[in-house]
């Protein structure tokens, strides 16, 4: 059994991103940074420039040609989308841009704003054409915003890399998504153990430990970006058909599955289900699990059969 472990980490896509191997492997490790920063600098736009920048700003014009990889994701983006589309929605771009939820400048926009922002996000306006990998959105001031997808996508490929360096064990963090590699070399029975963050708490503490092998642990969750004005919390994950924030029962998701990039697109879409409609989803896709945080501070868990949880806050209530 392996008893040191090797932390490596830099701040990238505006968080704290760390590589946990067990063999010191200082090489694969820049080599994992500097693909995320590659990534980042395609898919951002917090940014003037990145490939997604260049469709966003042809939009009512042209095509935009880009590279394969950005291409598939928006391609299972707008897939998504179409699937979804109460719940996710890669064209929500004008709306996000519009709150700023996070950034220097948020506000409440009035409704009559926000209406004319919605005109501009139906998923069916985006033209694919997967033979010359170029991307149209079709009107004017339309914006793709893949901020629900991009941490999970970019975490496989680094789960990719690792295999490339032979290293099958891993834990890799980008700022909250968690992709484990492997089984555990430190802990009883191979598990992984990976904290669940308690929301809104001010020292990063924990609600809980996640147990889980082989598995990636990803949350979306109303404290992750939020203003409060008036008593009302405004936070980041928004309701695609009104253009407000959802409003519902839930401080969090936690999904768990075997890709990242599942994970991601899961946990933004069963924040939006709720816990009622998202557990009957989960009943019928039993390859996801999910814990799901109330706001009254009762702790769902899902599908546990791929994780075990062990509760650490006593605020909280497992039901
Ligand atoms: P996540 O934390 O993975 O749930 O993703 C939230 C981010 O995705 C936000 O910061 C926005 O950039 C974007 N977003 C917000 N609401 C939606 C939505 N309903 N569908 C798709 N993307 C969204
Ligand atoms: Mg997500």
């Amino acid at each position: 059994m392996a008893s040191s472990s090797y932390k490596y980490t830099q701040t990238l896509m505006g968080t704290e991103v760390s590589l946990i191997l067990f063999e010191p492997d200082e090489i694969a490790a820049q080599t994992v940074f500097n693909s995320i920063k590659i990534l980042e600098d395609k898919l951002t736009v917090n940014r003037p420039e990145s490939e997604v920048m260049s469709i966003n700003l042809a939009a009512g014009q042209h095509p935009v040609k880009v590279s394969p990889p950005v291409y598939s994701l928006i391609e299972q983006a707008v897939k998504v989308s179409l699937h979804f589309t109460d719940y996710f929605n890669l064209a929500i771009g004008p709306v996000v841009k519009l709150w700023k939820i996070g950034f220097k400048g948020y506000q409440v926009p009035n409704s009559e704003q926000i209406k004319q922002q919605l005109l501009l996000t139906n998923p069916r306006y985006i033209e694919l054409d997967a033979n010359t990998y170029s991307v149209f959105l079709k009107k004017a001031g339309m914006k793709i915003d893949l901020g629900a997808i991009a941490k999970g996508y970019i975490a496989d490929v680094v789960k990719h890399i690792l295999h490339q360096y032979h290293i099958y064990q891993a834990i890799i963090n980008l700022g909250g998504n968690v992709l484990t590699l492997g089984h555990s070399p430190i802990n009883d029975n191979g598990y992984w153990h990976v904290g669940l963050r308690k929301p809104f708490s001010h020292h990063n503490e924990l609600a809980g430990i996640v147990k889980v092998k082989n598995k990636s642990i990803v949350t979306s969750g109303i404290y992750e970006r939020f203003f409060m004005q008036n008593d009302i919390l405004y936070h980041h994950i928004f309701n695609p058909l009104t253009g407000y924030p959802l409003n519902n029962e839930l401080e969090s998701v936690t999904i768990i599955s075997n890709t990242s990039l599942e994970g991601d697109i899961y946990s933004t879409i069963l924040y939006g289900l709720g816990v009622l409609k998202g557990s009957e989803y989960l009943k019928k896709n039993r390859h996801l699990s999910a814990i799901f945080l109330l706001k009254n501070k009762t702790i769902k868990l899902v599908n546990c059969d791929n994780f075990s949880f062990q509760l650490l806050d006593d605020e909280y209530e497992i039901v």
